[in-house]
């Protein structure tokens, strides 16, 4: 792991109307660097997520992604989508489409990847998210848990830099929050640079390397998670972890 930052906020603000989304945000996330993003519903967290990889443009202040300035449109912002793949808690796979043919979509449409190499790529990628025996099965063949295995598959074809999660286990039954989590657990040590906004604390205190808390579009605190976790020093991080944990 390195300390060269790969994404970086600087004073970023968004408003929705009158509402302040985004207040004054500064994060920065180096090469190789798990963050877990935690706080009460409708404080900016899936904001902050989709504004990283421009699906929401901001008013004021800076983004960069592996030193450039987040690009408008056009091919540039075609290639950042690609290298910062994206996790939904809804999987948004194509249902007609078998699970193989999802994986290698991005790749062949997008990057004008040649198909044979994508198919051996997306096949390995199956195999190390646990499904490869799915490969020709539809989406709704499969759980959720196994859906959402595949949209991980599906955002590492693209060969990202980085992979934002926005509360990947969220709609899955409890039963299968495990296996995804698992195979999240091991993107992170392998290296991937990861934002992840997860209300799964156990993933949190295994995985991360920072947990940073947000509250009313604010970036309140961050730390280690042991140090977070022990001792969160604002009120309204107390009171929120006092609701779940
Ligand atoms: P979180 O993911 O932490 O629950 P969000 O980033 O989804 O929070 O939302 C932050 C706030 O912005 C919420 O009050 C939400 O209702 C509002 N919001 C989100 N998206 C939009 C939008 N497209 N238009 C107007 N308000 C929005
Ligand atoms: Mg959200």
């Amino acid at each position: 792991m390195s300390d060269e930052a790969l994404i970086v906020l600087e004073n970023v603000h968004k408003w929705f109307g009158p509402l302040h989304v985004l207040d004054d945000v500064n994060l920065s996330v180096a090469k190789g660097e798990v963050v877990v993003v935690i706080g009460p519903s409708g404080s900016g967290k899936s904001t902050l997520c989709r504004a990283i990889n421009r699906l929401e443009p901001i008013n004021s202040g800076t983004i960069t992604f592996d030193g450039r300035p987040l690009p408008a449109e056009g091919r540039a912002l075609a290639r950042l989508r690609s290298e910062v793949g994206m996790v939904f808690q809804s999987f948004n796979l194509f249902a007609h489409k078998t699970i193989l043919q999802n994986v290698m979509i991005g790749p062949i449409k997008v990057r004008k990847e040649k198909s044979d190499m994508v198919r051996e790529r997306a096949m390995s990628l199956l195999d190390r998210v646990g499904i490869a025996n799915q490969a020709e099965k539809y989406p709704a063949q499969l759980s959720g848990g196994q859906q959402q295995r595949v949209a991980i598959a599906r955002a590492l074809a693209m060969q990202p830099k980085a992979l934002l999660f926005d509360e990947p286990t969220s709609a899955l039954d409890p039963e299968m929050v495990g296996e995804v989590l698992d195979v999240m657990t091991s993107l992170a040590r392998e290296g991937m640079t990861m934002v992840v906004v997860t209300h799964e604390m156990g993933f949190a205190r295994h995985a991360a390397k920072r947990v940073v808390f947000m509250a009313d579009g604010q970036l309140v605190e961050q730390a280690p998670p042991a140090e977070f976790f022990a001792n969160p020093k604002s009120d309204r991080a107390k009171d929120f972890l006092s609701k779940i944990l």
